[in-house]
């Protein structure tokens, strides 16, 4: 199958990752609407949210609250926005939750080397 996570998930591929457990990756967005903007995604292929188990929802939940508030503290925001795309809405058809840092409608200011530094320690 030719989709692009289960790539970075296998390592074919490079991706900016900051988390990592037996269950999900988290990865920056490699053309990021907002400085951190970030994806967790799980190691297996889901195709969408739709297909996710309750287990999986519940450990990407508690991952998204670890990293919420790691990202916002590191990168000074001051809140968060999580959305997940569907349907035609959703370019890669592997569930991922993304995580946008709220910088009360700043410019981006930083570039994803800069950011990854940031998070990856
Ligand atoms: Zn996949």
């Amino acid at each position: 199958m030719d989709c692009i996570f289960c790539k970075i998930i296998n390592g074919e591929i490079p991706g900016k990752k900051i988390y990592e457990d037996d269950k999900v990756i988290a990865i920056l967005d490699i053309n990021p609407v907002v400085d951190g903007h970030t994806m967790i995604i799980p190691k297996t292929h889901v195709e969408d949210y739709t297909k996710l188990s309750d287990d999986l929802l519940l450990h990407i939940y508690n991952v998204a609250n670890k990293l919420c508030n790691d990202i916002m503290d590191k990168l000074n925001s001051k809140g968060m926005t999580f959305t997940v795309n569907y349907g035609d809405s959703q370019q890669v058809k592997h569930f991922h939750l993304h995580l946008l840092p709220d910088y009360s409608l700043k410019d981006k200011e930083k570039e994803v080397d800069e950011v990854y530094e940031i998070l990856s320690k």
